[in-house]
């Protein structure tokens, strides 16, 4: 374990978040819900990694896929059908709503939004796209100015052709209301104000994730993704749901937007498509925005796009979720299990602000005072600031927990099959280390 470690960081030159934060976790085995160190110390996996082994570590079905396939043929590049990328595309389709029925494929989610825009923009000819703050796109040159969260922005990205606006946020937000109804209407009446103010026929594409997670795992409240359907039909503007997170069981649906009923024209997915075995995302297009393409050429793609070992893990990970009824116990077990357990944590730690989440997609806002809902962590906090974080973060560690701590709030990501048992075991290891920052 040391020595992996000082190799590690001898070589390795890790992204802010993992060089500011934590030390690396020196992984030695994975399976399952669990990952065990060097050391033989098992911890559960709450974090999915980055929200992306939605079948657990090693499931055996999609294992044994990627070893067949690497028998048969590693490699085959996009100028060349081959079976199992006409597979992968067969079964997602099969879960998207009737009308969403092609498939454009990729590496990574960032590559995905990137793609989703820029089909956007040349399926309506405009320009701008209009996203939210609190999001996260991706780290490619579109999507991460999509994104929004400006720490994300130092000086060497341009901001021209993208519009944030407030999105529908349940909790400290310019919008919030105790009442879920008016809240809707508020955010809506700003994004139609944003709209006109731009000009309509400037806009390109509303870009949303269905349920926002890197910003907190923020369910929208009822009503709000029906009202972008309608704004984008008056507009002419085309919604594109990004479900790179969200997607694929991790709310207890196959998409998150389903929970509501709108459909979107274009959807990013990535991380669960295969739970990140082998890197595969990409875009699913509505029928007129694929029909746009038919007399000109759509000018995207990569040398691994659709790679046929991603493929292969795509399809085993589909069945598998699909004949093991993860989705249905990742929704039952998320209302059944996670909800109330967290709830009752919440009701007994004052430092837990709300609770919020879906399925097995759960997060905590901790707050230093509940009533005027001052966040624990203020945006932008780093160093000594940040350090309540740094020390939960370390005490669900030290009880055999990985979680994902994110500015000021745990996010509890398990994957879509998870037991009642490891789930009553990781809630109690909560319980614990928020007793250590308890106020
Ligand atoms: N969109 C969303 C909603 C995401 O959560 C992420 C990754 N966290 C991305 C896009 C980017 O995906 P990737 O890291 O695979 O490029």
């Amino acid at each position: 374990g040391v020595e992996v470690l000082d190799l590690d960081r001898a070589h390795v030159f890790h992204s802010w978040s993992a060089q500011r934060t934590l030390t690396p976790l020196p992984i030695a085995r994975t399976e399952g819900t669990a990952v065990w160190d060097y050391d033989g110390r098992r911890y559960l996996d709450f974090s999915s990694q980055l929200v992306y082994t939605n079948v657990g570590h090693q499931h055996p079905r999609v294992v044994a896929a990627i070893q067949e396939q690497a028998g048969r043929m590693c490699t085959i590049a996009p100028q060349h059908a081959n079976d199992v990328r006409g597979q992968a595309a067969q079964r997602i389709t099969a879960r998207t709503p009737a009308g969403l029925d092609w498939v454009f494929f990729t590496s990574t989610g960032a590559e995905a939004v990137e793609n989703a825009i820029r089909m956007a923009r040349l399926h309506t000819g405009r320009r701008k796209i209009i996203s939210t703050y609190r999001s996260y796109h991706g780290n490619t040159a579109a999507a991460i100015v999509a994104t929004g969260d400006p720490r994300r922005w130092p000086n060497d990205v341009g901001i021209a052709g993208h519009v944030h606006v407030f999105g529908p946020f349940p909790y400290r937000s310019p919008f919030w209301s105790a009442d879920d109804a008016e809240e809707c209407e508020r955010a809506l009446s700003h994004l139609r104000q944003v709209i006109e103010f731009e000009g309509p026929e400037t806009v390109a594409a509303i870009l949303l994730e269905s349920v926002p997670g890197t910003a907190g795992v923020i369910p929208p409240p009822p009503g709000f993704l029906d009202g972008v359907r309608q704004l984008c039909d008056e507009f002419g503007i085309l919604w594109i749901a990004d479900e790179v997170m969200a997607g694929f069981g991790r709310t207890g649906s196959w998409f998150a937007f389903q929970h509501w009923g709108a459909v979107p024209d274009l959807i990013s997915f990535a991380k669960g498509v295969n739970s990140g075995y082998v890197p595969l995302g990409g875009v699913i297009l509505s029928q007129a925005v694929y029909e746009s393409f038919l007399d000109r050429p759509y000018p995207g793609g990569s040398t691994y796009s659709g790679h046929p070992l991603a493929c292969a893990a795509a399809v085993a990970t589909l069945d598998a979720m699909e004949e093991e009824g993860m989705i249905e116990h990742a929704r039952k077990l998320g209302e059944d299990v996670v909800r109330p357990g967290l709830q009752e944590l919440a009701d007994r730690h004052p430092v837990v602000g709300q609770v919020r989440g879906l399925g097995m997609f759960w997060a905590l806002d901790l707050v230093r005072d509940r009533s005027s809902r001052q966040m624990l962590v203020p945006y932008n906090a780093s160093g000594a600031a940040n350090a309540p974080m740094a020390e939960l973060a370390a005490a669900c560690r030290r009880r055999g927990l990985l979680a994902i701590t994110s500015q000021n709030r745990l996010h509890l990501v398990p994957p879509c099959n998870v037991s009642v048992d490891e789930l009553t075991e990781a809630l109690g290891a909560v319980d614990d280390a928020l007793g250590e920052i308890d106020h």
